[in-house]
């Protein structure tokens, strides 16, 4: 029977899920993100930065060839999802400098800061918040342990909830999560420093690296960089590397609004390098000074926020479940910490190695930011809305979400060793086919006979299309090991019988079966395998 395509890569990815959560448990936590690590460097994905020099920049990194590829595919996937497929929403490119005054109004310069701490013996410097939140998090671990146990030995009569409020042991363990958010939430509202610290003193919080409670006190430190427009330094002004790309659309509103004659609800898009000098930069690629992030202002009447921000959600988690990773990797986090000026807030976080961080946010801002840049430039940044018949500063919708952090996400889903059939193991890269760096890797059998000629081509047949390569070195076991390694979805080899018959085989990377087809064949079927329309579609 012949299968369609989509049915075909259906299949394909039912394979891929089922050994994937096999794969999942041989390796986890720390081992897995140390390979990851590792595996990003060795081939070609990740770089540090300035390497050559005293082992280069700290939480600064390059990507390499085949990262550069991959970092460009997340990034068409959200523009097309979030540009081509929404005809409200437009796409701009706005500038890293900006004047500086737009940063009072945003208030990075007041208030973009974090609580930093220091533990004396160790030297080591950490961001306080974190540190409350991880304690709080490995007692949510404890109840979650408890429940499991309680779970087991009483199999199918437990009822979780009746044992969570009656357990003395999780009652105990869940009041203290909830006095401690309680008074964690006055601090960082009140900005109170000596309180964070009280807190980190009172959970005996004590430093991973010394084991010591010999903590300085908590301090407030803003994370912009600054540098000076113009050549003559002190006669120019102090301007800053963007912090965030959401203030080059707000201060184009009106410019996008007027010239695009934008109807709301409308949205623009944006991505772009944003630049933060993080306290704590650790975790690869999670936490770095210069990143990129892919951020989205929708403009709604003011009423409306709360359906939008609801629809926004939806939308978003929709798009990275296309992926195909498995659904228990995402969850909503909804913050305890709200902006005075925000409606709501919430992340989507990720299970990385390292466990369920954010991700993404999704924000209702109100009309704060508009207003703000009204108020300090002194312009009206105003909606005329014909069905009302009056003006009004919209509301905005925010989705923020950073490259890099999708891209580790990605990698740390895709990345898997196997076991195969003869017992020995293969590293794979299981990335989606239409995000992989290279699509199909064309392979000539031996390194004569006219073969390298044909292989090449293939290589001329499908190139305008796809980043296809070619390789003729080493056995054809050892190419294939090295295209799953990069995570290619085909690889395509050229022996004896392709002079004959012009046929060839596909080889694919996840089941690693072979089928063999006429090379008038392969356009159409690299095309249909490796497209990002068809996950489109799925959205
Ligand atoms: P965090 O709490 O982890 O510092 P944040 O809440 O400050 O993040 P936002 O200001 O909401 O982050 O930025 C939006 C997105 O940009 C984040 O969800 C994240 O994916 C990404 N991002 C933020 N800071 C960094 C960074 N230093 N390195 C890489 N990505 C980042």
């Amino acid at each position: 029977m012949q299968m369609d395509s989509s049915l075909y890569n259906e299949v394909l990815y039912l394979c891929t899920m089922s050994q994937t959560t096999e794969k999942a448990k041989q390796l986890t936590g720390e081992d897995k993100f140390k390979n990851i690590v590792s595996h990003a460097k060795e081939y070609g994905f990740i770089f540090q930065s300035s390497e050559i020099y005293e082992n280069g920049l700290s939480a600064v990194y390059d990507y390499g060839q085949y990262g550069a590829e991959l970092k460009k595919n997340i990034r068409e996937y959200w523009w097309r999802a979030m540009v081509q497929m929404h005809d409200n929403i437009v796409g701009i490119d706005a500038a890293i400098f900006m004047h500086p005054t737009t940063w009072k109004a945003s208030g990075h310069v007041d208030a973009f800061n974090d609580p930093l701490i220091d533990n004396r013996d160790s030297k080591k410097r950490y961001r306080a918040d974190v540190l409350i939140e991880d304690a709080m998090a490995k007692i949510e671990e404890k109840i979650n342990k408890e429940v499991e146990k309680a779970a087991k030995r009483f199999g199918e009569t437990f009822d979780a909830a009746m044992f969570r409020s009656t357990n003395a042991r999780v009652v105990e363990y869940q009041n203290k999560i909830d006095a401690t958010l309680s008074r964690f939430k006055t601090a960082l509202e009140n900005n109170n420093m000596e309180e964070l610290k009280q807190i980190i003193i009172d959970m005996e919080i004590a430093c991973p690296i010394s084991g010591t409670r010999n903590w300085t006190d908590v301090r407030q430190f803003n994370l912009m960089f600054s540098t000076q427009l113009g050549s003559v330094a002190g006669e120019s002004d102090t301007i800053y590397l963007r912090p965030e790309t959401a203030q080059g659309i707000f201060v184009n509103f009106l410019n996008v609004q007027k010239t695009g004659r934008m109807k709301i609800p409308f949205g623009i898009a944006q991505t772009g390098k944003a630049f933060r000098n993080e306290i704590v930069a650790r975790q690869f690629i999670f936490r770095m000074r210069e990143f990129e992030q892919m951020e989205m202002q929708f403009f709604v009447r003011p009423g409306t926020e709360n359906e939008w921000y609801e629809k926004w959600k939806q939308t978003r988690i929709s798009w990275h479940r296309t992926l195909g990773f498995p659904e228990a990797k995402y969850r909503f986090h909804d913050h305890i910490k709200l902006a005075h000026y925000a409606k709501a807030a919430c992340d989507i976080e990720f299970e990385f190695p390292f466990g369920f961080k954010e991700l993404e946010g999704i924000h209702s801002r109100s009309d704060f930011d508009l207003k703000q840049h009204e108020q300090y430039s002194g312009k009206k940044l105003q909606y005329f809305d014909p069905e009302l018949n009056q003006s009004y500063v919209p509301y905005v919708i925010e989705t923020s979400i950073g490259l890099d952090r999708m891209f580790l996400a990605t990698m740390s889903q895709a990345y898997q060793i196997e076991t195969l059939e003869d017992g020995s193991e293969r590293v794979v890269l299981n990335l989606p086919p239409f995000l992989a760096p290279i699509k199909a890797a064309i392979l000539p059998l031996l390194n004569k006979d006219g073969l390298p000629e044909k292989a090449a081509e293939i290589v001329n047949l499908l190139k305008y299309d796809h980043i296809v390569t070619s390789e003729d070195k080493d056995t054809i076991g050892k190419r294939y090991r090295r295209q799953d390694a990069i995570g290619t979805p085909y690889c395509i080899t050229v022996d004896h019988q392709t002079l004959e018959d012009n046929t060839v085989t596909i080889r694919e990377r996840d089941t690693m079966k072979q089928e063999r087809v006429h090379i008038n064949e392969l356009a159409r079927i690299i095309d249909e395998r490796v497209s990002m329309t068809a996950a489109l579609k799925k959205l």
